[in-house]
């Protein structure tokens, strides 16, 4: 008999994956999340076509609500 396993592998560590990754870590599964890309803040140059721009949507601020994401207000 298998014993069965919590654990999760998430491939890309974009919006989604990221998210995913801290849905499922919340409901306590046991999560590996791989991202081909090497790390943005680790390279001096940015990889062409990605962008550090971010516009967020009210969809958007749900989703980081749901995982506790704290809000600040603008000033
Ligand atoms: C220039 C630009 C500006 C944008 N600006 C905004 C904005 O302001 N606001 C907004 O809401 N949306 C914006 N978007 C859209 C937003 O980026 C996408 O909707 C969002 O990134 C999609 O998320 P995703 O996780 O599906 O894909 P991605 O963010 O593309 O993430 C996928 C990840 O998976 C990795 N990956 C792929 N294959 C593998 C593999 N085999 N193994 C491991 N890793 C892998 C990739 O390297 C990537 O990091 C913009 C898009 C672009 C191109």
């Amino acid at each position: 008999m298998t014993k069965e396993s919590n654990a999760i592998n998430i491939l890309g560590a974009g919006l989604i994956g990221s998210l995913l990754s801290i849905y499922f870590r919340k409901r306590g599964l046991d999560v590996h999340v791989y991202e081909k890309r090497a790390d943005g803040r680790q390279q001096e140059l940015l990889e062409e076509g990605r962008s550090i721009n971010m516009a967020l949507s009210d969809r958007g601020w749900r989703a980081l609500d749901k995982i506790g994401f704290v809000r600040k207000s603008c000033p």
